[in-house]
């Protein structure tokens, strides 16, 4: 039985992970659980499960429930606890993964704004601690998956990207799209941040980041392709041009569950059986990188490293909660976040204190922006 604190649990990878957990009660406990400010959500899923700990991260004080942002620590270091899925959206989730790798826990990772705010400072908590980075991320599972039992390290990788609801829309069009296009994504269902990320396709830039400090290579060794239908989630090059793939109809409930067994793999992940026919043709395109700019300033952020990343997440929470508020257009998202990377001094990651400040002057100088 391995203890599990979920981060995040009224969330979409948090309801999935119940989901899964829910069918392997002879594997898993629930120890702990936080939410943001859902307390009749939160309320019902302590009835269900019991644990030993609850929080709100978002919430006032009331009985029962632990509040404010030190519950997400407080959860993820719990002595019971051995594996914690951190489902948390945004920046919010970096201190909970950092101290639960520090005390040396799994953390089965979906909440990728961590690693590319502080890939640096996640690798060495991992390293001190005795922790584990294993991600939920659909196209970093099947990398994983891919590189399973391999000695050969990866001479490259490819991520695959649905490539959102404007994937064939005009540029005007775009710019103009209201917050109902944005959040109809065509083949995952989603929180609303990650939904417009899906859309701009700073998602794949973010997740570009996330592959580079969890599999240690190079931007030059990590491209993206448009691949629609999202059944292959992944393709993993190895030195001799031998290419493998991991597939399967979109669902996270396999990633899930796979991140929490890895590398072991266990029977009843709940997912649609597998079927080429059904599957039907698989289509393959390049990004277009002069039409979702946000990709195209992720990815030079990720390229000059050092605190640009943090402050094109930054930069990018600011401007899509902005647009998800109806005060900027959708076309002004990847403006925000150029405005921001364009008055961004460098700076090694020395510390957290380091990319704190990054965050924090980044997010002011967003605000800005969208005013
Ligand atoms: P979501 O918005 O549905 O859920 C986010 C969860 O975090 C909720 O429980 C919310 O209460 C909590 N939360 C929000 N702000 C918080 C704060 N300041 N402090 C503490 N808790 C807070 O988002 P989601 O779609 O479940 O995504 C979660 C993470 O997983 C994101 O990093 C996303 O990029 C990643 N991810 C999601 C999917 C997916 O299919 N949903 C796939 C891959 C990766
Ligand atoms: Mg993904």
């Amino acid at each position: 039985m391995r203890g599990v604190a979920l981060l995040g649990s009224t969330g979409s990878i948090g309801v999935s992970t119940l989901k899964v957990l829910e069918r392997h009660p002879d594997r898993f406990r629930l120890v702990a659980l936080t939410g943001g400010k859902n307390r009749p959500l939160l309320e019902a899923q302590v009835a269900r499960w019991k644990p030993k700990y609850a929080g709100l991260a978002q919430a006032d004080g009331k009985n029962g429930v632990v509040t404010g942002p030190a519950c997400l620590v407080e959860a993820a270091t719990h002595p019971d606890v051995d594996i914690v899925v951190n489902a948390v959206v945004g920046a919010a989730g970096l201190d909970a993964t950092l101290a639960a790798l520090r005390a040396g826990k799994r953390v089965a990772l979906a909440n990728k704004e961590t690693l590319v705010m502080a890939g640096e400072l996640v690798a060495e908590a991992a390293r001190q601690g005795g922790g584990e980075v294993v991600p939920v991320d659909s196209e970093h599972s099947a990398v994983l998956q891919c590189l399973d039992g391999k000695e050969a390290p990866p001479a490259r990788l490819i991520l695959t990207a649905s490539g959102g609801p404007f994937r064939t829309w005009e540029p005007e069009r775009i710019a103009a799209a209201t917050r109902e296009d944005a959040l109809k994504h065509p083949t995952w269902q989603m929180g609303a941040k990650i939904t417009v990320d899906s859309a701009t396709l700073a998602n794949k830039a973010l997740e570009v980041i996330e592959a580079h400090f969890l599999f240690g290579l190079s931007y030059d060794a990590i491209e993206v392709v448009v691949h629609p239908q999202s059944v292959i989630h992944a393709f993993v090059e190895f030195v001799d041009g031998s290419v493998l793939a991991q597939l399967g109809f979109p669902s996270m409930e396999l990633p899930i569950l796979y991140a929490l067994t890895h590398p072991a793999r266990v029977a009843d992940a709940g997912v649609r059986r597998f079927d080429p026919v059904a599957a039907g043709a698989f289509t393959f395109e390049p990004v277009r990188g002069e039409v979702f700019r946000a990709f195209t300033l992720g990815m030079t952020a990720a390229r000059k490293g050092g605190t640009y990343p943090a402050v094109f997440n930054a930069a990018n929470e600011v401007a899509v909660a902005a647009f998800l508020d109806g005060r900027i257009t959708f076309g002004r998202i990847a403006e925000v976040i150029e405005r921001v990377l364009d008055t961004h001094l460098d700076e090694p990651v020395k510390d957290l204190a380091t990319v704190r400040a990054a965050d924090a002057r980044a997010r002011a100088a967003a605000n800005l922006a969208t005013q």
